[in-house]
């Protein structure tokens, strides 16, 4: 399966891969069809869909009202910010429905220029040009992006998700995950997601693989690529990479990963997802394995990226 695949093809019953049109699939409300040219107006099905959906958070925010991720501020209750309304950038668009606006206005998209390799963002006067850090090291993925910068409201609400078990922030992220996915690769941009991994210690301890839930709106039936959840393990339980320069992170996960299914990831274009983007270190860990295995290239994809 490569970059060559078109649309109006069908989901081979016997690899289970997705090689469909995805110009008619739906990502949770929104529509992929957004994304591509040409695409026919939505269908009265269609909008009647999309109605229903906005009728049942109406009603799920009256019933079950939600606090801001990052300020604690009841959703429903917190003020507009002024000049904001209808000016989200799409990859941030659906943290709407976790983050107030006041905090929404604090998260920054990322956006070009940016380092073309690891997608470092630059001042908005620079040339896209690769960053030092690519030039010294070469990179083995073929580019990272990421939905926001990590900072402010879009940390705290990422820290809530992953250490106060905040499982509902999990569909917003993914959906802007998606929507990062579709604005910077496009949606035939990647044959297989892949989760970074979690030791089988941690993962017992948290209850949950943050970045295979980041994908939980990811798969043939949402028009985006489909997810193979095991392919990448974590072979050892290594110390928390926070405060470890580049260097350490890097030898802190030497043979830290391993394919446990090469058939999932065999000359195809893998994305692998993380919530956050540091150093590289774990993209590049992740990256040798997957290219060993036989991926035919790696596009890393995180919900926010460090400056
Ligand atoms: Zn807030
Ligand atoms: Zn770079």
């Amino acid at each position: 399966m490569s970059s060559g695949k078109k649309g109006n093809q069908q989901e081979s019953p016997e690899t289970g891969r997705y090689s469909g049109n995805r110009s008619k699939a739906f990502l949770g409300g929104v529509d992929v069809m957004e994304h591509t040219p040409n695409a026919p107006a939505l269908t009265g099905l269609a909008r009647v869909g999309a109605t229903a959906r906005r009728i049942s958070r109406v009603l799920a925010d009256l019933l079950w009202p939600e606090p801001c991720a990052a300020c604690g501020v009841m959703l429903a209750a917190a003020p507009a910010v002024p000049g904001r309304e209808g000016g989200l950038p799409p990859a941030l668009a659906p943290l709407a429905s976790c983050l107030c606006p006041q905090c929404l206005s604090l998260c920054h998209p990322i956006a070009v220029p940016l380092c073309p390799l690891c997608g470092l963002p630059y001042a908005p006067e620079a040339v896209g040009h690769e960053c030092s850090w690519c030039r010294d090291r070469r990179p083995r993925f073929v580019s990272a992006r990421a939905a926001g910068v990590y900072g402010g409201p879009l940390r705290l609400a990422i820290h809530r998700f992953k250490y106060s078990r905040r499982s509902g922030l999990a569909r917003p992220m993914s959906r802007s995950l998606a929507q990062a996915f579709l604005a910077f690769y496009g949606p035939e941009g990647a044959d297989v997601a892949v989760p970074v991994p979690l030791h089988i210690g941690r993962l017992r301890h948290r209850g949950f693989n943050q970045a295979l839930l980041l994908l939980g709106g990811f798969g043939p039936e949402h028009g985006l690529p489909p997810v193979a959840p095991r392919a990448l393990v974590r072979t050892r339980n290594t110390p928390p990479q926070v405060g470890l320069s580049a260097r350490e992170r890097t030898v802190n996960l030497k043979n830290a990963f391993a394919v446990s299914d090469p058939a999932a990831v065999r000359d195809l274009r893998v994305l692998l997802v993380d919530d956050v983007y540091t150093t590289g270190a774990t993209a590049e860990a992740c990256s040798r394995e997957l290219l060993k295995a036989g991926a035919l290239e790696v596009k890393v994809l995180t919900l926010a990226r460090v400056m």
